[in-house]
Formats: structure tokens, sequence, C-alpha cells
């Protein structure tokens, strides 16, 4: 049993915080009230700090970059008060998988790192509940993991017959616990698909009271009419829904504007947006090539930049950037390693050319397979858009381990902790608002019902705040960071759709 004696309790809900004492007994909050004369296995003094509940990071990217197997601690989440994390975004999933491949993530990372042993989503599950996670993980489908395992790398529509296979498999998933369906129609595979498809298998989504989460269509030029895609699809189907990564990008800032508008002013259906309080994109590299050269897959794409002739159509199609707008993030080639780090600016200048025909360089000598940091998102507008009601706060993000050969940004180990930063800085939203905001709204859009509180029953997920930094961190019931150190304790759960 442990007792925690005197703390300011930011319930979650959106109230203002109230004195209490708390009795954590197993995994769960077993008593809130006055205490005096408890004792306990563990006493802990309050004073001076708050009470809240774990934070839920409803974007997570670490199922894409496998490293919920590479580091299953997870800590860069927990360090920052999270203790539960969602995944399968971006329409790639680690499940379902009809035949055992992996591709769909393979833009994140190298997919020979594991060994797929699964095909449905309910053994995913089983094999996932083995793996001991140092945060609670849940998932949803994707779209674009399951379209490519029924049709290949083949860019056109479905037949009926593979509609109908289609949606028995998202509903067989949902049934095996998907927490919902993502989409991610921004990538080159996903691009072409009609809305009619999209709306035939978020209505099973919606049956199921899952939420459909989507990277949109496009997010520059093609913004508004990419929102109101979404709003369309959410007024007709009533779905749950959440944009991702919804960010302001350099130059469309006015459709940024109009699309929160929209965005605000919707009404059917349950929607939020999710975003990060930072300046920059990670992205594959390939995705600066332009669309038409992006389609028909990777070899197609390779076979482009191999191709004098469409290279200098490519040079000319490129977007502008600066010496420092672009950081090579990770290559996933052992050869390439040397490249971590780099700003294409000194990569160009190395090699003696300009800042485009440096990117298509990289892109050359990394064979598609890096990721940047790209300096692309309005800080400004994008910290205002998290002040939204409908807006929630991702990372976006992995958790590494320390070994690994990459960058990692900011975005990856400070993205909770910088939005605290700020809305105290700024003076808003209120310290409830946004634990509001990290906690309970996320718990109730993706149905975990007893998280998301600090209440009686509710499971012990739970931080200690001191001054609004993270001091201690409960996944359930157990003390797994302490004084700011994880303690090597693993006491997260795979969560399901309840
Ligand atoms: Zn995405």
């Amino acid at each position: 049993m442990i007792l925690i004696k005197g703390i300011q309790i930011v319930d979650g809900s959106g109230t203002a915080p109230y004195r209490a004492d708390v009795i954590l007994q197993g995994d769960k909050i077993s008593a809130i009230g006055n205490f005096p004369k408890k004792s306990a296995d563990v006493v802990i003094e309050g004073l001076g700090l708050h009470l809240t509940p774990g934070f839920i990071d409803v974007n997570t990217d670490s199922d894409h970059y496998l490293s919920l197997f590479t580091n299953p601690s997870q800590k860069d989440f927990l360090l920052q008060g999270v203790t539960t994390i969602i995944g399968g975004h971006c329409g790639s999933s680690l499940a379902p998988l009809l035949y055992g491949s992996l591709e769909s993530v393979r833009k994140w990372t190298n997919i020979n790192q594991i060994n797929v042993d699964w095909q449905t989503f309910g053994e995913f599950l089983k094999i996932f509940n083995r793996i001991k996670l140092g945060v609670n993980f849940g998932t949803l489908i994707g779209h674009s993991t399951i379209r490519r395992a029924l049709i290949g790398e083949d860019f056109r529509d479905l037949t009926k017959s593979e509609l109908a296979v289609f949606k028995k498999i998202v509903q067989q998933s949902l049934e095996e616990g998907a927490l919902g369906f993502s989409t991610g129609l921004g990538y080159a595979h996903s691009r072409q698909t009609p809305y009619g498809e999209l709306k035939e298998l978020v209505k099973i989504v919606k049956d199921y009271g899952g939420v459909y989460a989507t990277h949109l269509r496009n997010e520059h030029k093609g913004l508004i009419a990419s929102v109101s895609e979404t709003l369309k699809l959410a007024k007709e189907t009533g779905v749950k829904t959440l944009i991702s990564h919804f960010r302001p990008l350099l130059g469309f800032e006015k459709d940024f504007e109009d699309s929160l508008d929209l965005i605000e002013n919707f009404e059917g259906a349950d929607l939020h947006f999710d975003s990060y309080p930072f300046n920059v994109s990670i992205v594959p590299i390939y995705t600066f090539l332009p669309h038409w050269a992006q389609n028909g897959g990777l070899d197609i794409m390779l076979a482009n930049l191999d191709s004098e002739e469409i290279r200098a159509k490519i040079l000319k199609e490129l977007p502008k950037f600066g010496p420092e707008d672009i950081v090579v993030a990770d290559t996933q080639l052992p050869d390439r390693f040397y490249l971590v780090g780099k700003m294409i600016g000194q990569i160009a200048r190395n090699q003696g050319v300009s800042l485009n025909e440096a990117l298509l360089r990289l892109m050359m000598m990394t064979r598609l397979r890096a990721l940047v940091i790209y300096k692309n998102v309005n800080l400004e507008l994008v910290v205002r858009a998290l002040g939204y009601e409908q807006a929630l706060v991702s990372s976006n993000a992995a958790s590494f381990s320390e070994n690994k050969q990459a960058i990692k940004h900011e975005r990856f180990f400070k993205t909770f902790s910088r939005f605290l930063e700020i809305a105290n800085q700024q003076g808003r939203p209120s310290l409830e608002e946004v634990i509001e905001k990290f906690t309970s709204i996320p718990a109730q859009k993706f149905g975990f019902k007893d998280r998301g509180l600090v209440q009686e029953g509710y499971i012990a997920d739970l931080v200690l705040l001191q001054e609004r930094k993270v001091q201690a961190v409960f996944v359930g019931g157990q003390m797994v960071i302490k004084d700011g150190k994880f303690q090597d304790i693993f006491a997260g759960r795979v969560l399901r759709r309840s």
C-alpha cells in the first residue's frame, strides 16, 4: 500500500486542484480523502506537489520504428509523465499482417530487426502481452498495412470482393481489441484511395465505437479540401475522428487557419486533432519527391532517381529550404551512419552543389531510406492551435534506445514537458485544462474506462509534478520513475478497446 499525503490533486476532469490524501493498493487508486492516522508501506509527503493522472500520448511511432521491441522500457515517454501510448497511426500498424509482411512500416525502419510470428490482430496482442513494456500500449489498425497485403504494390481501386474481405478484416480486428482504424492518405500508396472505400471501412469503425485517425491527403495546397473531406466522413458516419499531427506548414498558414475554423465550428461527431509544440516534421526523405515521382512504390522511385533526365525534372520541383532546415535523423544503413546529424547545408558545401542537388544526392546515397528532421512548421501558430478545445497533444515520435545511430529531436522526449512550460509562460491554458487534455479527454475518446482520472477505483497511472516538472510516475500502482529516474520496472499493459 502506498499513501500520498496532503497533495494537490489535479484530477484530470478540468476542475480546480484540491488537497487530499490518496491511497494506492495493488494497481488501483483505492481511496481519496483525509487519512491522518493511516500507516502504509510507502508514505509520500505531497507538500508542494501536484498529483495528476498519467498522460496519454495519442499519436506515437514506437511501433513504426519497432522500438517497442528494441527498447521496451519506452522510458523517454515515462520521463515526461506519459504512461500510455497509442500506435498504429498514419495507415501503418504492426497488425493484422495477412502474410506476415511489415512492408508498410519500412519507411520508418529496417524491418529485418524482428521476426514476425503473428497474422491476426488477436495473435499480435497475445504475443505482445508477453513482452514487458514500461508504458501501456494500444493500437489502431492501419489502412495501408491491410490494403498492401491485399493488393501488393499495385496503385489501383479495390474490387468489390477485395473490399468485402477488407471489411471482414477490419471487423475482426476491432472485435479482437483494436482501438480503431487509421489512414495515411498523404503517402504514395494511399493517396488515390477513393472516398467511397474509406466510408465503407469507417462505418464499421463507428459501429464498434472505435476511433478513426487520419494523416491527411494533403497538408499543403490541398489542406482545406483534405480537412473538409475528413469532416464530411465524420459527419456522414458519425465516427469519432482524430486528425493526426495537424500542423501549419510554412507557407500554408492561411489554409491552416481556415481549416482550424472549420474544425472549431464542426458539429455532428466527436472530433479532435493532435499536434506538438515544435517547428519540425520528421519525414521519410522520399516525401520530398513530387507526387508523380512517388507513384509506383520504392523501386520505381529509385529508378526515377537513377535516370538523369527524370532527376533533372525532379530537381526543378523540389521545395525551397535553407541550409539548416533539413537535418539527417536516421539513415537505416550502417555504411551511411556518418550522415546522421548532418545538415543539408553541410552536405551541399562538402559536395560543392546546391541545396536542392544535395537533397537529391542524400536520397540516392541512402537509397531513399533516410528520415530527416525538417523545419517546416510555424511554431507560433501550432502553439496557438494547441489551445483549442479540439486539440490533443502528441509527440508523433518514438522512444529509442541510447545506442541507436539516430538523432533524437526534443519532440521524442520533451513534448509533454514542453507544453506544460509553454502553458505556464503564456498563462493559459490553466494547469487543470492542460492535464485534462493530456488525460481524461484522450481516455474517453479511446474508451479507456478506468484511466485518465484521479478517482477511486481507477487504475493508478499517476504523475507527481513539482513546479510542473515530472518528479515521479506510477504505472499500474508501481513507481516506475522516482526523483526523475527510471526504476527499471516494466509495468505497462496492452490496452484493448473495451
Ligand atoms: Zn502521419
